[in-house]
């Protein structure tokens, strides 16, 4: 895991790796996280999501990524994985 995945914004609707906006993303009812959304940063040109495929490929051998992510039921913020640049965007609760 990279070491600044705790680091949360002051401003938690912010992502403290590019200083976009983040987006409402609605939380799958299967999933074991009990928030109802999370804001997801979808900024595909975020050093975070960007760095997170060249991570992931060299300590996993996996074609990932993550995009940041802040749960407000838990007041935490974190990775969240994604597959590819398109995955989770059919989820986004736009306002
Ligand atoms: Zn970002």
């Amino acid at each position: 895991m990279l070491e600044e995945q705790t680091i949360c914004s002051d401003d938690v609707t912010i992502c403290p790796h590019c200083n976009q906006r983040m987006k409402k993303w609605r939380v799958p009812d299967f999933s074991t996280w009990s928030a109802d959304y999370f804001y997801v940063c979808f900024n595909d040109s975020c050093p975070y999501f960007v760095k997170g495929w060249e991570h992931m490929e060299k300590t996993m051998q996996q074609h990932t990524s993550y995009r940041h992510h802040y749960d407000p039921s838990r007041g935490v913020c974190g990775p969240l994985p994604v597959y590819s640049k398109t995955a989770l965007r059919g989820d986004i609760i736009e306002e």
